[in-house]
């Protein structure tokens, strides 16, 4: 709390008593906290890969740079690390984008189908590469009045998380099914599986369970973040059920008329 005491002086100058304002800055303080964390962690996350970066290259400035497999090895390093800040910065540019000026949807019918087909296209290799299988049901009648660019924003994360936080050899599934007045999308995996305890926080900026994988993985810890904005500004809501070691689904619930509360 913050205090401030004011006397109260009557029209004769004599002494009618103190006001006292007590002001809960409880929920300020939090804010300031939340910002400084914010700095602290995108410091953190850009200074990690320019610190390798710098290494590096001052190995192949020193000698390395006469090793031909050396060399190759760390550009693929210093590369992969450039393309990490480059995706840190677009998520950092993006996130701050939606926080400062709200959304702006470019609405349309978007058809669940095509966009979800063409994201499994892209991450295909991925798959492929941990032996990971799908099934998808969506019906090709099935749309969403909503941005497709950020609708295609929302599906990338949600499967490409599916991939990464599942072993090699495990199943995705995606399904997409609609009631009486809502679009319900579900992206399953049988994977890792988030613990009770961090359920809640996985929409938090930066909020990671398994740093080394997700960092590994290309991962920023903003992906999550960004979805909920997405998904909240189309009047949806995002749910995630999950049970360690089981796998884990997160469910997307569109109202089929935007307007319709
Ligand atoms: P990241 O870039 O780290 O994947 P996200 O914001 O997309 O960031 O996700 C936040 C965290 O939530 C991840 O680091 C991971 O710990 C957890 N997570 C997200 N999706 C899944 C999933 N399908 N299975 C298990 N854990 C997940």
């Amino acid at each position: 709390f913050e205090i401030h005491g004011v006397p109260i002086i009557g029209t004769n100058d004599d002494w009618k008593g103190i006001l006292i304002v007590f002001h809960d800055i409880t929920e300020l303080k939090k804010l300031e906290s939340m910002r400084k964390d914010f700095v602290a962690n995108v410091s953190h996350e850009l200074k990690t890969p320019i610190t390798s970066i710098r290494g590096f290259t001052e190995t192949l400035l020193d000698g390395a740079i006469h090793d031909q497999e050396a060399l190759i090895s760390f550009l693929q390093i210093i590369l992969k690390e450039s393309e990490r800040m480059q995706t840190l910065i677009k998520d950092l540019l993006d996130l701050s984008k939606i926080e400062q000026n709200g959304f702006e949807l470019n609405i349309e019918h978007v058809y669940l189908r095509p966009i979800i087909l063409d994201i499994i296209d892209t991450l295909n290799n991925q798959m492929e590469e941990k032996n990971i299988t799908y099934t998808m049901k969506v019906d090709s009648h099935l749309y969403v009045e909503g941005d497709p660019y950020r609708l295609n924003q929302v599906f990338m994360n949600l499967i490409n998380n599916a991939i990464v936080y599942t072993q090699s050899g495990g199943k995705i599934n995606i399904d997409a099914h609609e009631s009486e007045k809502e679009i319900i999308v579900n992206v399953k995996d049988n994977g890792i599986g988030i613990s009770p305890e961090e359920i809640p926080r996985i929409f938090e900026r930066f909020y990671r369970v398994d740093k080394a994988r997700s960092r590994n993985s290309g991962g920023t810890g903003l992906g999550l973040a960004i979805v909920k904005h997405i998904i909240e500004a189309h009047g949806g809501i995002i749910i995630v059920t999950s049970e360690v070691d089981k796998g884990t689904t997160f469910t997307i619930k569109f109202k089929k008329h935007r307007n319709n509360k």
